[in-house]
């Protein structure tokens, strides 16, 4: 007989039924990758002997609700793991090096790399082709900035994008006097470069290292945000290709909205694959000074930033989503963005569809008492916290109403944890971590924090069968060998999952 693995009991674990219950149960029984019972080992034992199932015993391990991630974009994380790291280079010479031995090693048909900053090196400028060239004359190579808004290449991509790349003007793609492309790319430029980078990767390699990423880090669900046509015809064949994936909720572009019912029936008959929504932009962000807002940059007088979509723009494309079953999810980083969204909102009741803000960054108290009253869903990133280090020079004395966690839940507000990844790691114990270490009037506790990183984010994702191991709930759990309420905050960033099961299937680590 086949084994079955998606129905048994596990006894002598510390069980976490729901993070809002401070309680530890020893006893749990899966069926059909569903719990049908939590409590004591005992009952458990009992359950399964009647049923037949295996008993799988613990020794004492902690079984927790799997972290669901609400807002994250797989495709691009996949491509971050598949890129080289220039994080820690300091100097170009070193960069030059690297990229020598890169190639000499593994041969590749192309070098794409992500996170240099200039501002570490020590020549204190950024790298041009001329030095890239110096690495290789043949082989493609593509640099990411740590920013992501300025990418460098060497003059074999420069000859190959020639023509796209004349289309754009000296402050996109800066020339040197004899009219020639240095190398650097900027904004729309760079992008270019980078998508053309991206074409030599395998896709299904890429998704499968993501997915394969997610499930190490304990996420059962998540929230993809902004996926486009081809993931979604890639997601079609996915379990032609992969088996161990966490749930994927799917956030449709703003351009297939109208195909939105095409794409959901493509992936009814999926049990881990749904498309739950669209995703839409309200303005940009604080680091490009793109965010909206009420009142000038700090740094920048005469700017408020750039609003991408009004308050009848969003009426239209939410309420259109709406009506085909679509949860509208609106990006809005700077004040008067989200409040373009909220008053949108509100005339449509975006509420009682759970409606979403994506990010919500600069909540002055007038927005946190709208969020709260509206029922509308805040999708945060505690990780922000730390790499908005600068902010204060964007907002000067409107720092104190950024990311104001502990408020907005005190108010009522309606949110979710998730990373943004690869924007900031996709690893939930590094989010734990910021919550808990953001400015002290709005620091989260442990159990708050890991909440809302479970039941917080299903609402976000308008599931009632995920986020705790309650029963009739799906079998979606991890396990660990601390204890998640009391490990200290400094051990979170070293804290690692030792096995994940979605559906009452151990996808971690791999069979
Ligand atoms: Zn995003």
């Amino acid at each position: 007989m086949e084994k079955d693995f998606d129905s048994y009991a596990i006894v002598n674990a510390h069980i976490v039924k729901s993070y809002l219950d401070g309680n530890f149960y020893d006893g749990i029984v899966v069926v059909n990758g569903r719990v049908l019972y939590v409590g004591n080992s005992d009952v458990a034992k009992l359950i399964a002997r009647q049923h037949g199932l295996e008993v799988i015993d613990k020794k004492g391990l902690f079984l927790l609700p799997g972290f669901i991630d609400a807002h994250l974009h797989v495709e691009s994380l996949g491509i971050t793991l598949k890129t080289l790291s220039l994080s820690s280079v300091s100097s170009i010479e070193e960069l030059v090096s690297l990229l020598k031995k890169k190639i000499q090693d593994d041969k590749p048909r192309i070098v794409v790399g992500r996170g240099w900053d200039h501002e570490r090196f020590v020549e204190k400028r950024m790298p041009t082709a001329k030095d890239l060239d110096r690495a290789s004359r043949d082989i493609p190579i593509v640099l990411s900035r740590v920013c992501g808004h300025v990418v460098v290449v060497n003059s074999v991509v420069l000859e190959t994008l020639r023509d796209e790349l004349q289309k754009f003007p000296d402050s996109y793609v800066p020339r040197s006097e004899n009219g020639l492309p240095i190398g650097l790319l900027f904004e729309d430029a760079g992008y270019l470069a980078w998508n053309y980078a991206s074409s030599f990767l395998d896709k299904k390699v890429v998704l499968r290292e993501a997915l394969n990423h997610l499930v190490s880090l304990g996420i059962t669900s998540v929230g993809w945000m902004s996926v486009n046509e081809s993931q979604l015809n890639l997601l079609a064949e996915l379990n032609s290709f992969s088996s161990t994936y966490s749930r994927l909720y799917l956030y449709i572009e703003d351009n297939l909205l109208e195909k939105g019912v095409y794409y959901k029936t493509m992936f009814s008959g999926s049990d881990k694959i749904t498309v739950n929504g669209v995703k839409l932009f309200a303005d940009g962000s604080l680091g490009a000074r793109t965010a909206y807002l009420s009142e000038d940059y700090s740094d920048k007088p005469g700017w408020r930033g750039v609003l991408l979509l009004d308050e009848n723009k969003i009426v239209d494309k939410a309420s259109m989503a709406i009506q085909i079953g679509l949860q509208p999810a609106v990006h809005a980083i700077g004040d008067e963005a989200i409040r373009h969204v909220i008053k949108a909102y509100r005339r449509i009741n975006a509420g009682e569809y759970a409606a979403r803000i994506e990010h919500v960054s600069l909540a002055p108290p007038d927005i946190v008492e709208s969020l709260a009253k509206l029922k509308l869903i805040a999708v945060v990133q505690p990780r922000f916290v730390v790499s908005d280090w600068w902010a204060g020079q964007r907002l000067g004395e409107r720092v104190r109403y950024l990311y104001p966690f502990r408020t907005m839940l005190a108010r009522g507000v309606r949110m979710a944890f998730s990373t943004d990844a690869p924007v900031e790691p996709a690893n939930p114990w590094l989010t734990v971590q910021a919550a808990e270490n953001n400015r002290e009037e709005e620091k989260l506790r442990r159990a708050e924090a890991l909440y809302l990183y479970t039941e917080g984010s299903a609402i976000a994702l308008r599931r009632r069968d995920i986020g705790k191991l309650e029963p009739g709930y799906k079998a979606d759990f991890i396990i660990t060998n601390f204890n998640p309420f009391t490990l200290p905050n400094d051990y979170l960033p070293e804290a690692r999952v030792l096995e994940t099961y979605v559906g009452g299937r151990k996808v971690y680590p791999a069979q």
